[in-house]
């Protein structure tokens, strides 16, 4: 069996995968992420390739229909809404699930051709405080490492983040770096107790939204105790003194830890010089998301740990291409190329290079808002790609309401049945993960090609193909004439070209003469590239920005504090790994864990179901007792569809707020009340 050399559609790890048309499936022992480890979600890929499900040809109001007829009808009702009503009247959600290819044709079309920015993606959900974090501190959305920074650290933290579980085969490069090396610390900080906790050597149990007083608590402890590199802040870096007066005027303790525990954290992180802080979405789905962001930076920056080998904050990003989108300007307040809308320099070398005949003006609607657009009658054509937003998103049966209240809506699936796609007044078929080609960015800029090594089953196409062929029905065939995805990345890489002038971290040189089909996985800007070595940073005078952070108060408020988030065999709302049977051994069903003082409180016994009831929504779930969550909180994973589980959907039940910066919603901050149900 001829193996193929791809790369994993899952987590934002980003591991080499091996696979073969009969199902094969091994870790790449040559790629720089994973050195040939997989965890079960990739393990048990070959078990997800078969086409039950699959969404074969073209449908219009459920009824089969060819290509020409399909594209004409979405390319016609696009123009049709952009001549009527204006271009934001129409939007596209999209995906980290998607190829770089896609994100960057659907951002041309959108943003270049249509001359709107209403082009957003489920990786605002995922990462988009950290994005909102890096600008302000850096001046551009930089990740400053790399993976092997992690087995040059002396001390790893991890907050927010259940490594172990979402990102497992970085974690399980941590711990064989923490066997290899009984003197690298771990230290966890999390409400909840998760298997990544087994590695710590403490955990820090923090009140939910804790974080921001913990890293302020920190930044104060290492001005009170001279741990500040004062010629690294001098030479480098703005803001310190309003960034440590906001500090000192915090309250530690309401990050939820004793003064012993605080005392203990600070006094190691002080102590070690080689430190890395690593966040996830614990940190970013908050109302306060981009703030922890920042006050995780203001630590590193003020003590120049930053830029060194085994040093730096490091953002894990969920999604496979979650890293990718960013680069290609997936999200509404972005151009592609890490350039910015709202700067008529950039707008004017986009269009210039894009020969387009327009460009858009400012930001277009975040996540939230954009379904929100759809529910008051705004949005008069809708195409969402690749993801299924009437699970995944907060309110997820309000956005499934607004989803219905758009006059036209198309999916891009590669499943015939989704929440969403049944929304859908034209679904298009989609090639997935080992049927397509393109490229993928992992959390720390590594490009990877996803390689085809199955025939493309049925009508399906690459959705780059399909969202070319409406641009060209829409009037700019020459501009979206592409013959394949080495086509596209060729002009991505010409448009970094084209922007080098600006000050700006994405560089892609390196890619200029890449032979794309033999394309080994690299950095950007070069492989070991750890940005900010020599003190510079992207702000017009080259330095970076500390930020004052103020914290929240911590409210208490009746019920429970729910938080969501996912398991370790689970992808998502499970369209692929749903497949899987030896995932779906893992955790059968939906569930809620509650702590044993409030279930003996609501008079839970074994296997009892929990009513959970939100001014949002109501869910019922089989309680799991345990103390691995406090007192008063919750936690229930998202992945469970209503199509998957009759007992309703987690994000039903949370509240769509947002933080003001980066629109990221609070999906870790639901709020609701519980009452015991008889066993079913
Ligand atoms: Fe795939 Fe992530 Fe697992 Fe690697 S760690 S095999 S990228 S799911």
């Amino acid at each position: 069996m001829t193996l193929t050399r791809t790369t994993c559609p899952y987590c934002g790890v980003g591991c080499g995968v091996l696979a073969g048309a009969d199902g094969t499936i091994k870790g790449d022992p040559d790629h720089p992420a994973n050195f040939g480890r997989l965890c079960s979600k990739g393990s048990a890929l070959g078990e997800t390739i078969d086409l039950s499900g699959r969404l074969l040809a073209p449908q219009i109001g459920g009824e089969q229909a060819d290509w020409d007829t399909a594209l004409d009808l979405v390319a016609s009702k696009f123009s049709e809404a952009v001549r009527e009503h204006g271009p934001d009247s129409v939007a596209f959600y999209v995906s980290g699930q998607l190829l770089t290819e896609d994100y960057y044709v659907a951002n041309k079309l959108m943003k270049g051709f249509i001359g709107s920015a209403n082009i957003d993606t489920n990786s605002r959900l995922c990462m988009a405080s950290s994005v909102a974090g890096h600008k302000r501190a850096f001046g551009t959305d930089t990740v400053p490492n790399t993976y092997s920074d992690l087995e040059q650290a002396d001390l790893i933290v991890l907050v927010g983040s259940n490594t172990a579980w979402c990102h497992p085969v970085l974690f399980q490069r941590i711990a064989a770096a923490k066997a290899a090396r009984p003197s690298l610390r771990v230290i966890n900080v999390d409400p909840r107790m998760t298997a990544t906790r087994d590695i710590a050597d403490m955990h820090l149990r923090i009140r939910p939204d804790g974080d921001a007083a913990l890293f302020n608590g920190l930044l104060a402890h290492l001005v009170a105790n001279g741990h500040v590199d004062a010629d690294y802040v001098a030479a480098h870096v703005n803001g310190f003194d309003a960034a440590v007066a906001e500090a000192q005027a915090s309250t530690p303790t309401d990050s939820g830890l004793s003064t012993s525990e605080l005392d203990a954290f600070y006094r190691l992180w002080a102590g070690t010089d080689k430190v890395m802080t690593l966040y996830s979405q614990g940190v970013n789905q908050s109302v306060c998301g981009s703030d922890k962001v920042n006050s995780i930076l203001n630590c590193h920056l003020a003590t120049g740990r930053i830029g060194k080998a085994g040093c730096g904050p490091f953002s894990l990003t969920g999604q496979p291409n979650a890293m990718g989108g960013r680069e290609v300007g997936g999200l509404a307040n972005m151009l592609a190329n890490h350039l910015d809308i709202e700067n008529a320099d950039h707008r004017d070398a986009v269009q210039g290079f894009w020969e387009s005949p327009t460009i858009c003006t400012q930001a277009g609607l975040k996540a939230v808002d954009l379904f929100n657009a759809c529910a008051d009658g705004k949005i008069k054509a809708l195409w969402v790609m690749s993801t299924n937003p009437a699970v995944s998103m907060p309110d997820a049966d309000g956005v499934a309401e607004a989803i219905r209240n758009v006059p036209f809506v198309a999916v891009s699936d590669i499943m015939a049945r989704t929440d969403t796609g049944d929304l859908a007044d034209v679904l298009l078929p989609a090639t997935g993960w080992g049927e397509k080609d393109g490229t993928v960015t992992n959390s720390e800029r590594r490009i990877s090609r996803q390689r085809a090594f199955l025939p493309a089953p049925g009508d399906t196409r690459p959705d780059w193909k399909i969202i070319s062929d409406v641009a060209a029905r829409m009037g700019w065939a020459e501009a979206f004439n592409y013959e394949g995805p080495a086509d596209v990345f060729a002009e991505y890489v010409a448009l970094s070209d084209a922007a080098s002038g600006f000050a700006r971290d994405l560089d892609l040189s390196v890619f200029a003469d890449v032979d794309y089909a033999n394309m080994i996985p690299r950095q950007w800007p070069d492989n070991d590239s750890r940005f900010f070595a020599e003190g510079r940073f992207y702000h017009a005078d080259g330095k970076a920005k500390m930020l004052p952070i103020t914290p929240p108060t911590p409210i208490a408020h009746t019920g429970f504090h729910l938080n969501t988030g996912r398991i370790r065999d689970q992808w998502h709302t499970m369209t692929r790994s749903g497949k899987a049977p030896k995932l779906g051994s893992h955790l059968a069903e939906p569930y809620v864990e509650v702590n044993p003082a409030d279930a003996a409180a609501l008079g839970l016994g074994l296997g009892d179901l929990l009513r959970l009831q939100s001014n949002e929504g109501r869910a019922t779930f089989r309680a799991l007792v345990t103390d691995r969550v406090a007192k008063g909180q919750l936690f229930a994973p998202m992945h469970w569809t209503r199509q998957k589980s009759s007992s309703g959907t987690v994000n039903s039940l949370v509240t769509p707020i947002t933080d003001p910066t980066s629109g990221q919603p609070a999906l870790k901050a639901g709020k609701v009340s519980a009452e015991r149900m008889d066993a079913a």
